[in-house]
Order: structure tokens, then sequence, then C-alpha cells
């Protein structure tokens, strides 16, 4: 019977003392943002409108400010179709919040909750991707329920925060980052009194084996590198790159001369796939990005404003520029080895046809070596349509050559 009290209490300061987060509030929201009821939350989508409803609400039961048009939640935007030249035009969504903490300057907290819904919009790697709900698990309910907990967190911490928060979930960003382009041109908050930008796309596959979270935008800020170094821990190392631009909605902050940070847990093979669900998510691993979001905050807590500087540009921005080739690879963004490693391929596409799996490690195309991911999209840039191409590839200790016909 006293064994079984001391338990229960050690148990209870446990929870106490760490728990930041709730995973069971995590796990429900990105079961019910990734349900096929929503169908993919396809930007201007029912399915979108639906998530946005959800989402809104949440916000409304934290008692958070309504920061959109109109004294609602909702910015709504409209758009042309996508960026890679599919889908219909139509009107989106922004939801955004505010927690006013009387505080002279605020952090913008935020994460795209669109995906590619039936997959007709563009951008799945599924080879029949019509029709197929892409339930976006990781990408992105992970980073939208990433929002909502951390808003959870700070609009119910009684130690107020010497910094605002707007909390904001993104339309648009799977069609080229529409809402958060939207928001930085029509801020519903004065951005000169905003500190920096947090962004969270993609946090729910922690790798278990390297526990490693990527964090871009690092360069930033002079602060950013120093601080992550300090709370890199054995379980959850951080692999940082300097680039302010990148494919995800903190770039549309950054070209607003504001510091930000995007956190990443890296590609995989269900990557823009109809298979991105919610039972493969790395819970665990979600909090632990939190809790160092939650830790980058505190500690910025009571500094001075950050600076703000300009990083070089990284190849990564360079999503929309239009190459006559593809190979039809999923880029690891995460890899230190020389040449490009790939997370994923896509089904029916040149280099699956030619036998390359995810893992392989590019290095080198036709006459040219692949150094990096630049190396790359400029050898891209070399070939024609119908061209055969030899592919060297490290699989393990092995090179092996391929074939891929564009
Ligand atoms: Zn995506």
């Amino acid at each position: 019977m006293k064994r079984f009290v001391l338990l229960l209490w050690l148990g209870c300061t446990g929870v106490v003392g760490a728990q930041h987060f709730n995973i069971q509030a995590l796990k429900a929201h990105i079961k019910i943002l990734s349900n096929d009821s929503l169908q993919g939350r396809g930007t201007g989508t029912e399915g979108e409108r639906m998530a946005a409803a959800y989402l809104a609400d949440e916000f409304k039961k934290l008692k958070l400010r309504p920061l959109g048009n109109n004294s609602t939640y909702f910015q709504e935007f409209t758009f042309k179709g996508g960026a890679h030249g599919e889908g219909q035009p139509g009107t989106a969504r922004n939801i955004v919040a505010f927690l006013d903490n009387k505080a002279p300057l605020t952090v913008i907290i935020g994460a795209h909750y669109d995906h590619l819904g039936l997959g007709t919009q563009g951008g799945s790697l599924d080879a029949n991707p019509a029709d197929k709900i892409h339930n976006g698990a990781d990408d992105n309910a992970s980073g939208t329920a990433g929002v909502l907990e951390l808003a959870r967190y700070f609009a119910s911490n009684r130690k107020k925060e010497k910094h605002n928060f707007l909390f904001i979930l993104f339309s648009g960003e799977e069609l080229g980052l529409l809402g958060s382009k939207y928001f930085a041109e029509h801020p519903t908050c004065n951005l000169q009194q905003v500190n920096y930008m947090i962004n969270m796309d993609m946090i729910g596959r922690l790798n278990p084996g390297t526990k490693t979270v990527v964090v871009n935008g690092t360069g930033t800020s002079p602060v950013w590198e120093p601080l992550l170094k300090s709370l890199a821990t054995e379980n959850l190392k951080i692999k940082t790159d300097s680039s302010g631009t990148g494919p995800s909605d903190h770039t549309s902050f950054y070209l607003k001369n504001i510091p930000v940070l995007h956190f990443f847990t890296g590609s995989h093979a269900d990557y823009h796939k109809p298979s991105d669900d919610w039972d493969k998510i790395n819970y665990e691993g979600t909090v632990a990005v939190l809790n160092l979001i939650r830790q980058v905050i505190e500690h910025t807590d009571n500094q001075p404003r950050l600076t703000f500087l300009k990083t070089k540009s990284n190849a990564m921005a360079v999503r929309t520029t239009p190459f006559k080739v593809t190979l039809g690879v999923m880029p690891s963004y995460s890899s230190d080895e020389p040449g490009l490693k790939i997370d994923g391929v896509t089904d029916g596409r040149p280099a699956q046809k030619a036998g390359l799996q995810a893992g392989d490690l590019i290095v080198q195309l036709g006459d040219y070596e692949i150094k990096d991911i630049s190396s790359y999209m400029e050898a891209l840039g070399k070939f024609e349509k119908g061209q055969k191409v030899e592919v060297k590839v490290k699989r393990g200790a092995e090179l092996l050559t391929f074939v891929v016909e564009f």
C-alpha cells in the first residue's frame, strides 16, 4: 500500500515537472486533420473549410483574440491555381489568433494546414494521384497540431512571457506559399513589431535512429546557432541550415527582413503520397521538437530584440524553376554526404524505372559530378526529354550504375 502511494506520488511529480505538451491532444488533432472526411485539405476545398472551422474553434477555446478579417479568425485570399499549373482558382483562408501579453514585441508561430487534397492540384508523388485522398498527417497536420499545442501552452502559462504571440495557420502552402505570402503583404499585426517567426512544416517523423531535427534559417540572426547548439541533447540532435529561404512559409517572413526558424524532421517514403497517415507519426518525437521550440522561445524572451541578417540563398528555394526533365526523386535535406541523397522515388518516373531506391546517394549524372543539391540542379538543367543518361549511385558500400531515360 505504501509502495503504491509512493509510486503514485512519483508518477504525479514526473507529469507536473516534465509534461509541457499533451501527447493525447496532439494525436487527437492530427487524427482529425488527416481524417478521410477532410479529403486531404486541398486549398480552397470543402475539406480545407472544415479544417479551418475546427482550428478556429480550438483558438476560440483558448480565448485567443481573432486577428483575421472583420473580427474573425479567418483571413481570406483568392488564388489562381497552383504553382504546378494545375487546379482551379478559388478562395482560401489563413487562420490567425493573437495572445496579447501587452508586450512591445510579438513572436509569430506558424504552420500550413492545407495539403494536396485529392491529388488534382499538383504536387503529388503518387504515380496516379487523381482521386486518392492525400491525408498529409506529417505534411502538415503535425505542424498545425504543434501550433495548437504551443498556443495552449503559452495561453495557459501563468508566468506571462515578455512577448505577444501571433499564431497563424496558413492555407495555399502546397500551391506555392500562397497564404504566408498573402499575410506578409496584408499583415493583420504590425510587422515592425515582430521579433521573429517560427515555422513548423513536417515535424511528425523524427527518426528514432538518428534523433535529428533539421532547423533551417539559423543564419537569419546571430543568436540562433549558439542557442541551438546549447539546446541539443543526446535525445534530440540538431542539424542546422543557415538559409532564410526554403520551400516553406518562413520564406515569406524572411523576405520581410524578419529572423526565422523552420523546424523539420526530414522527408520519408510517404512524402506527398496518399500514405502519409496518422499512425506513422512519431508522437514522442513531435513532443521533443515542441519542447525544443519552447526552450528557444523562453531563452530569447529576456533578450533584446534579435538582429536580422540576410543569408546566402539556398538551392532548396528553387522549387518552381522549370526543368525540361526531372528524375522523380525526393532529395534529402538532412544528409551531409557528398552527393545527392534521395529520401524517396516517385512511382513510374525515370529514377524508379531505372532502379533507383530511397537511400541511394547520386554521385554522378551523365558527365557531371554531383556534390550537393546545387550541382544536382545545375546538372539536371543540361538534359532534354528522351535522353538516356548514366547515373552512378552509392548504395551502402557499393557503387552502382543505372541508365535513366528522361
Ligand atoms: Zn508539402
